[in-house]
């Protein structure tokens, strides 16, 4: 056992912020009670707004971000249509593999892992697709086993550029909620998230932003869905009215977490992220160690992936973290696995949160044997943090003491 505090340093779940906690404490609930449609409108109204998006409907399935996954597709396309995503992670790579197994033709992008999604080639393969068989692009807009943000925009002007009329998909789930995700302009059509990132709720709701024009495909998609059925769910935008019972207390930490954000405001909001993740990366940088992601134009700003030396299993790092510090950092996905230990900095993180991480990071490093000076990451940040913000003061030259004055 753990005396104090235990600390979730990993991209999610995130720590949940006392208030959602509290709202969360509620007695047992009737989902059909007049009234209690408020909840999940509100919670839509404010996802709206967080994702900004305009129009199309905002669905709240529970299950994971993977049942948005699965409701995207068997909402929308039909068994043995084309689709194009790219693979350079872990999230990608299963998201291809529900693609494959629900029936889709699914032309892969590979790339490797700490490349962010291969534009051009995106690009290429639209122009090249002159009888529109592609009806689907899939983007994981922020791959959270590697830490690098792609550039969803850029997608986007490639479907205008070719006029090609496929969907675009994109998963959010480490995106949505801390850094810029903008659906509207971006013309997203599928966005996906779940509760449990940069939402700052345990996990069991699954949520789907849909685009008009995908509302429009899924009345021809042929797949088959039942539980994820879009037209059951309508009702959720029309009087906040769940088809099955609803994770209420879930629902209630939602509304008050989509609260926060708002209260916040989205752009200071991404203007947080982007500074903690900037202190994060200084400490990297001080430890001598190599991200994942492989430029810095990739970087992402909830989730840092760092490489362990050729001789040092992250495993061990992790492990000693858990089981000596009790704090949880990510683990290496996939074929990351024991190479890569990683840093979630999103949802309700602040300085202090980080200089935690950092410090804990570096004893559980130092403890495995890692050539790591203790503090050196950790001052790092420290002085990235405080840039700019020391107060200016006459040098004091000569001290009387305060009595004599
Ligand atoms: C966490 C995550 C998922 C999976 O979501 P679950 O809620 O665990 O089902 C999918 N994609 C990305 C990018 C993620 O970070």
């Amino acid at each position: 056992m753990t005396i104090g505090q235990r600390h979730l340093f990993c991209p999610g779940p995130t720590p949940i912020p006392e208030m959602v906690r509290r709202a969360m404490n509620v007695p047992a609930e009737d989902h059909r009670a007049p009234g209690f449609g408020d909840l999940g409108r509100d919670i839509a109204q404010g996802l709206r707004q967080i994702m900004r998006m305009e129009g199309g409907q905002m669905f709240l399935f529970p299950g994971s971000g993977t049942a948005a996954w699965e409701a995207a597709i068997t909402n929308t396309l039909s068994p043995g249509d084309r689709v194009l995503m790219a693979r350079h992670g872990h999230f990608s790579e299963l998201w291809a593999q529900m693609a494959v197994r629900l029936g889709l033709d699914v032309e892969l992008i590979d790339v490797a892992w700490g490349a962010g999604i291969p534009v051009k080639e995106i690009e290429r393969r639209l122009g090249a697709d002159k009888d529109d068989r592609i009806k689907a692009v899939f983007v994981t807009h922020n791959e959270t086993a590697t830490g690098v943000t792609s550039d969803v925009a850029a997608v986007r002007r490639a479907l205008d550029m070719n006029f090609h009329d496929a969907l675009l998909f994109v998963d959010g789930v480490s995106s949505i909620g801390s850094i810029e995700f903008r659906m509207a302009d971006w013309g997203v059509d599928l966005a996906v998230t779940g509760s449990q990132k940069g939402l700052m709720c345990p996990a069991g709701v699954g949520i789907l932003g849909v685009s008009d024009k995908a509302m429009e495909a899924a009345k021809h998609a042929t797949m088959r869905r039942a539980y994820f059925e879009f037209a059951d769910m309508v009702r959720l935008q029309a009087d906040g009215h769940f088809p099955y019972t609803p994770p209420i207390p879930l629902l209630h930490g939602m509304r008050a977490a989509v609260d926060l954000l708002l209260a916040e405001g989205m752009d200071n909001v991404i203007a947080r992220h982007a500074r903690m993740a900037g202190g994060v990366r200084a400490a990297v940088q001080a430890w001598g160690l190599e991200m994942v992601a492989e430029h810095e134009t990739l970087f992402s700003d909830t989730v840092t992936a760092i490489r362990t030396p050729m001789h040092i299993d992250a495993r061990e790092v992790i492990s000693i973290a858990h089981d000596e510090l009790g704090a949880s950092f990510g683990g290496g996905l996939g074929r990351l696995a024991g190479r890569v230990f990683r840093i979630g900095h999103l949802g309700w993180v602040n300085e202090g949160t980080l200089a935690g991480a950092l410090s804990m990071a570096e004893m559980a490093m130092w403890r495995a044997g890692m050539d790591i000076e203790l503090g050196a990451g950790l001052a790092s940040a420290q002085r990235y943090w405080s840039d700019g913000k020391r107060r200016d003061r006459p040098r004091v030259v000569e001290s009387t003491p305060i009595a004599a004055q």
